[in-house]
């Protein structure tokens, strides 16, 4: 069978090498060691000043809302993952969906003016699969309106715009490390900011606002993540070079082999450095990929209709009329893309996928 995604796996060895340490220490979470090594690696390695290490990359976007104090309405995107709306409805603000821009397949930014209200206080982008918004119009019309903006950045590990790291962008960037993200500890994600005063704050709401055992600094939640999840954390980032290469081995490769296939990719933006972390395809139309899953389901391959449904059709929102997501979200695929995946397989794939379009 060829899933979508598979966890990358480090040797066994490695990672039990660091579980070890953790049964000598028995200190297995409430910022541990390990968590702490983490965070100073990732950092270092992204070139960050702050990071803040969470247990996964939905807890991080809830604290950065109730962090920066948002109410009312959120702009947001409706291509996205469900985390990205639901922490916007769990922290009790609305979220008001812009439509897409269909090259890029992120937020539109020539539509974001006309969806700000008195009761907007920030706008809440994905970088989606990975590509980086359009950061600079952005932080353009959030000055202009006094906005709070904050990067779902869960599909952007090793992203770089203009050479810094996509997670240095807006007033929060938050995250995910879960086992589907090229960079991942099992479960985990984190906060980044620039700003000192912020991340002190969202550091006491990782840990229900304690401030020693008995202060308490301002309500908190739970946020914190264990040794073990550190621990994978640490062992695959000494592959990241390795993970990153691959992929862009693999990206290259079905760009070769489906060539011949009608379809339209992203278009990524220009400055950027680009991670490679989903192989996302438009096809001519939903009946047409209809049949190329059909295909692939019968060959035992799973690709995965990723963004769909878009997120301004979930029942608990308002439902407006989108009409380059609600397009998008129908004719969207993305194929198999892991570590471990083969050439061959591609070829595979990409065969099967010609067969449709041939017959
Ligand atoms: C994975 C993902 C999340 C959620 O991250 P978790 O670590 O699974 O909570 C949020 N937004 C986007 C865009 C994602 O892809």
């Amino acid at each position: 069978m060829i899933p979508v995604t598979k966890p990358f796996l480090p040797p066994l060895e490695e990672y039990y090498k660091l579980v070890q340490s953790i049964w000598e220490r028995q200190w297995l979470t409430n910022n541990g060691p390990l968590v702490n090594e983490l965070e100073l690696k990732l950092k270092e390695y992204l070139n960050v000043p702050h990071l803040i290490y969470v247990t996964n990359g939905t807890i991080a976007l809830q604290i950065a809302i109730k962090a920066l104090g948002l109410k009312g309405e959120i702009i947001t995107t409706p291509f996205s993952y469900v985390a990205t709306t639901s922490s916007i409805v769990w922290e009790g603000c609305t979220p008001i969906f812009v439509d897409i821009d269909p090259n890029t397949f992120n937020i539109d930014p020539t539509k974001i003016e006309a969806a700000i209200t008195n009761e907007t206080s920030a706008i809440l982008a994905t970088h989606v699969y990975g590509n980086p918004c359009d950061i600079e119009k952005i932080q353009e019309i959030a000055d202009r309106y006094n906005l709070k903006v904050i990067y779902d950045a869960a599909h952007c590990f090793g992203t770089k715009y203009k050479g810094k790291s996509i997670f240095e962008f807006g007033d929060v960037s938050t995250t995910s490390f879960h086992a589907t993200k090229l960079f991942h500890s099992i479960e985990g994600g984190a906060i980044i900011t620039k700003d000192p005063d912020l991340l002190k704050k969202m550091a006491y709401m990782r840990n229900f606002g304690h401030d020693g055992p008995e202060n308490f600094n301002g309500v908190g939640i739970n946020g914190k993540n264990s040794e073990l999840h550190a621990a994978m954390g640490l062992v695959n980032l000494n592959y990241i070079e390795d993970i990153l290469s691959r992929r862009r081995e693999l990206f290259a490769y079905y760009d070769k082999k489906l060539k011949g296939l009608k379809k339209t990719t992203q278009s990524l933006l220009p400055e950027s450095e680009y991670n490679y972390s989903y192989y996302p395809i438009v096809l001519p139309s939903e009946e047409f990929l209809f049949k190329i899953v059909k295909i692939l389901n019968d060959h035992w391959i799973y690709p995965r209709r990723y963004f769909y449904p878009s997120l301004n059709t979930l029942p608990y929102v308002q439902l407006q009329n989108l009409p380059v997501t609600d397009d998008i979200s129908r004719k969207v695929l993305c194929l198999p893309l892991y570590h471990t995946l083969s050439f061959e397989e591609i070829d595979y794939i990409a065969r099967l996928m010609l067969r449709v379009q041939n017959n």
